[in-house]
């Protein structure tokens, strides 16, 4: 574990953001920087790895990333981030792909959610001291969101908090919160008031302190083997009140910037990644004569999922050109739409694999660690790829939202 944990890009000989007035050079220092900081063999070292090196990778990795600018590159500069356009951003998502770097799993919510949050609503204190956190000290986040009777109702929500003084009081369970056992801090929602006309208008969005006396975590083993969900029990957790965000009562309009986030950028990169699968393995199966290429059924499904990765990947780019030149001419509906298509897909296509591999693919098989959904163990990147059909609300309801709100179709 040491050698994937030394430091390699301190000598400053790459700067991608220096180049980004020129795309062609911006590309090639960031395929650069790449080649050189990506350990060859780091699927291998997180094929089973413990726990504690898979932390201990990710920190590393996120480090790295920072060192160049490639931690935050979508923030603003005024947060550390280096504002760069959606060129830029897809030119760093191809060459990840490419590359097969790490998935930054365990930074996920202090990357892309948690920004989302404060950028909008956060105080400027809270700007200030969170987003530097992450950016400088890697601090870990999680969401405290769903609760055992309100996952797809959320707003059914009954975690109670009470102001006393300074302080909000907080009792009662979160469940399935992303790593929750490594996280810092939280993004909670809470029942500020259990009389509001609608249960929407009673609640309100907090900062949790993961160390606060009074919060329990409990990690949870899933289909795949990891534990990577958390239960969390608040039992009279104490919160300052200069850690709620935005108005009280207010959590629930707070709340839909956070969930926006993993329908943007995150599935941005999870389709690059896609993308690079499907071309290996069509590379693959050629070089190697396949037997699949030759029979109709697998064929006619492949070139199916090569057309709806294309599709989708066409409809990201365009979902993102059109926030970047006016956020407000975006429907709302089309995120929604672009996680429902690439949720689908991705069932399909890991199911596919898992066929094509035949019994093979069925021993189970140490999980790579940070591997996402291009582990080489094709069985657990299929199981893993139910999660996508149910976190950041589940398929079911986003396709009715879909249908009443983009269709118009009858209640
Ligand atoms: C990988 C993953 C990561 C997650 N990470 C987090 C996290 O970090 N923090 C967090 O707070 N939560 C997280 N979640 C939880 C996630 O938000 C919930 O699982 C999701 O909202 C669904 O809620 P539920 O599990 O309670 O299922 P339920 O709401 O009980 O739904 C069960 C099934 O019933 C269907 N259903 C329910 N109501 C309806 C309806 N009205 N019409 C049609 N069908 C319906 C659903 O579609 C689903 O198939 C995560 C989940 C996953 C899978």
């Amino acid at each position: 574990m040491t050698a994937v944990l030394a430091p390699v890009s301190t000598d400053g000989s790459f700067d991608p953001l220096a180049h980004k007035d020129d795309l062609d050079a911006f590309r090639a220092e960031v395929r650069a920087w790449l080649e050189d900081v990506v350990p060859a063999d780091w699927h291998d070292r997180m094929r089973g790895a413990s726990e504690a090196d898979y932390v201990a990778f990710q920190r590393w990795w996120f480090a790295e990333m920072g060192k160049v600018g490639l931690a935050t590159p979508h923030w603003p500069r005024d947060w550390g981030g280096a504002d760069i356009g959606i060129r830029h951003q897809i030119i760093i998502f191809e060459e990840i792909a490419r590359a097969q770097a790490p998935n930054p799993d365990l930074f996920v919510i202090s990357l892309y959610h948690l920004p989302a949050t404060l950028f909008g609503h956060g105080s400027q204190a809270q700007r200030d001291r969170y987003l530097t956190g992450v950016k400088e000290r890697g601090e870990v986040w999680c969401q405290g969101f769903s609760e055992p009777g309100a996952g797809s109702d959320l707003a059914s929500l009954r975690t109670r908090a009470e102001r006393k003084g300074d302080v909000y009081v907080i009792n009662g369970q979160k469940v399935w919160s992303s790593y929750g056992a490594f996280a810092d801090y939280c993004l909670l929602l809470a029942r500020t008031n259990p009389d509001a006309p609608k249960k929407q208008q009673g609640i309100s969005y907090f900062i949790l302190d993961m160390k606060a006396t009074g919060v329990t975590v409990r990690p949870i083993r899933q289909a795949t083997g990891q534990a990577e969900f958390c239960e969390v029990f608040l039992d009279n957790v104490e919160i300052p009140v200069a850690d709620l965000i935005g108005e009280e009562n207010a959590g629930w309009t707070i709340a839909q910037s956070t969930l926006s986030a993993e329908r943007g950028l995150i599935i941005f990169e999870l389709s690059e990644r896609m993308a690079r699968t499907l071309d290996a393995d069509l590379a693959e199966a050629k070089r190697t004569d396949a037997a699949w290429l030759k029979d109709d059924q697998l064929r006619r499904e492949f070139t199916k999922a090569y057309s709806d990765m294309i599709a989708l990947r066409l409809m990201i780019r365009a979902m993102m050109e059109e926030v970047e030149a006016d956020p407000h001419t975006v429907s709302p509906t089309m995120p929604t739409y672009i996680k429902v298509h690439f949720s689908e897909l991705l069932r399909r296509y890991t199911d596919f694999r898992v066929r094509l591999a035949g019994l093979d693919g069925q021993i189970k098989a140490p999980i790579v660690f940070g591997g996402g959904h291009q582990t080489g163990n094709v069985m657990h990147d299929f199981v893993l790829s139910y999660a996508w059909t149910i976190s950041g609300g589940a398929n079911e309801i986003l396709k009715t939202v879909i249908a009443e709100r983009a269709l118009g179709l009858p209640r």
